[in-house]
């Protein structure tokens, strides 16, 4: 039985540009063989143990050979995988998708095809250009602007000036003076608008807003690359009212964030919905252990730390039993995070503290009277834990056992200061991760540094970061200081 392939449309760059077909197949696939132009940051919704091919580069750098990639597909989905086919924008928008179709057609292979945002809609959106306005045109076109082998662009001009639609060039940049020129030979006003947008919807995308004329030195002054789409219509001068995306409050803003893979997604997500350039460190990254599960008769209470330690027990607990094991036990988490990833097995916490940390938890079940000196607790939570919480603990009389239900590993990255204006670090550990993993954490002396907690940041002042502490401790608290320091440094210029 052979595997299918999904052909789908990996979008302009943006992974909240996919569509949710293409999610799901994307985190589902055993195969995923995509292109140069698939951003990274889609990159990392494929799974963890999933196969995946760079067709935009083989060994010796070059592309490889359509007629391999073929092969490659055929080949994968012999074996019964699911492959997904990944590329820029949408498959068929100068895409070779049809050419790859064939070759599954030829060899009797299942498939599928998923619509992608086109990059030629989706940078032009981005860049405050709709494609098309009433009062400005009625038509839209996408033109290549490659060129054949024998070095020819074969363009009817004066056809294209006739449309009086908006021109979208595409695959263009080597080619923007031979097409200006084209375009001005065959009747259009050399002062028409254009725009070159580069790298659109990526944290990095530039855009030029010039005259038909002026294409030619734009893109030598500015030493546009690929990939740019070359916009050429009255529409263009829209961009300096609709241009939103430029306007965002940290548009450009290069952020390192420090988590563990999963749980970086969110504090990612909000900061790159406004603009930044974020890089995930998956620094530090956790591992269930093998623990044999204890039994819960002497125990009051559940104490769980942190998502991960939830999600390491309930996995070896479903292995024999159910959510029912805990019938009757009180459980405490340390968050209003660690109280959500428990609500995902069907069980709520009984007790939260006020502050998220370990201290304030072990404190506070004192205090209000969760616990008491005649009961036993249960911490299921990481190897080498930090010891606030056991310490309050035995200060205050109360007996525990504690079972490692995962640990923390540290990986080596490569992160250079240079490319970084903020860090961010949303516990004591991902500090250490930062320590660990990077070549010399000292190199970011003076980057400012936004801390979750007042333990964290005392972790970050030791490398000589310009350490700031959230209001509270939540990603939400984090965001906000994040838009303050980057509005001071922009007051300070
Ligand atoms: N199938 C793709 C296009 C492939 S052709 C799509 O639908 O978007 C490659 C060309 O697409 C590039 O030369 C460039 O002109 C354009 N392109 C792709 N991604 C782009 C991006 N993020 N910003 C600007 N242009 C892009």
């Amino acid at each position: 039985m052979s595997g299918t392939v999904y052909l789908v449309g990996a979008g302009p760059g943006d992974a909240g540009l996919l569509t949710l077909r293409a999610r799901e197949l994307i985190a589902g696939a055993q195969v995923v063989v995509y292109d140069r132009l698939v951003s990274a940051e889609v990159l990392e919704l494929v799974a963890q143990d999933a196969k995946r091919i760079n067709a935009g580069k083989n060994a010796g750098n070059h592309p490889v050979p359509q007629h391999e990639i073929n092969q490659i597909l055929v080949d994968e989905a012999k074996q019964g995988k699911t492959v997904v086919r990944l590329k820029g924008g949408d498959s068929f928008v100068f895409g070779r998708g049809g050419e790859e179709l064939e070759a599954l057609v030829r060899e009797g292979i299942a498939f599928e095809v998923v619509p992608g945002i086109t990059s030629a809609i989706a940078a032009a959106t981005y860049a405050g250009i709709p494609v098309t306005h009433r009062d400005y045109c009625s038509s839209v076109h996408l033109i290549t602007g490659h060129k054949q082998k024998d070095g020819a662009l074969e363009l009817d001009y004066p056809a294209l000036v006739r449309l009086s639609g908006t021109l979208i060039f595409m695959m263009s940049v080597a080619s923007a003076a031979e097409i200006a020129a084209g375009l001005i030979a065959g009747g259009m006003a050399p002062d028409m608008d254009c725009a070159i947008v580069e790298n659109g919807t990526r944290p990095c995308q530039r855009k030029f807003l010039c005259t038909l004329d002026g294409i030619a030195d734009t893109v030598r002054e500015n030493a546009v690359t690929s990939p740019s789409l070359i916009i050429v219509g009255r529409v263009c001068s829209l961009s300096r009212q609709f241009d939103w995306f430029s306007n965002l409050p940290l548009k450009g803003k290069r952020i390192l964030v420090t988590r563990p893979k999963m749980s970086s997604a969110k504090l990612a997500s909000r900061l790159r919905a406004l603009g930044a350039d974020v890089t995930a460190l998956a620094a530090i990254k956790t591992m269930p252990l093998p623990f044999s599960m204890p039994d819960l008769t002497p125990y009051r209470a559940l104490v769980f730390t942190s998502a991960a330690g939830v999600d390491a027990y309930f996995e070896r607990l479903f292995d024999s039993r159910d959510a029912r094991a805990l019938g009757g036990k009180q459980i405490a988490v340390i968050g209003r995070e660690t109280g959500k990833a428990l609500l995902r097995f069907g069980l709520k916490p009984d007790f939260i503290p006020s502050v998220y940390s370990g201290q304030a938890l072990a404190k506070e079940m004192l205090d209000e009277g969760f616990i008491t000196k005649s009961d036993r607790l249960l911490l299921l939570r990481a190897r080498e834990s930090a010891p606030e919480l056991t310490d309050i603990l035995t200060q205050g009389g109360v007996a525990f056992d504690e079972v490692s239900v995962y640990e923390t590993r540290y990986e080596p990255v490569d992160a250079n200061p240079a490319d970084f204006d903020l860090i961010t670090f949303t516990s004591a550990s991902c500090v250490e991760g930062f320590a660990r993993s990077v070549d010399k954490p000292e190199g970011f002396h003076g980057i400012p540094a936004v801390c979750i907690g007042e333990k964290t940041a005392q972790a970050a002042r030791r490398f000589g970061l310009d350490v700031r502490v959230s209001k509270e401790a939540t990603i939400d608290s984090m965001v906000e200081l994040i838009l303050d320091t980057n509005e001071t440094k922009q007051g300070d210029r």
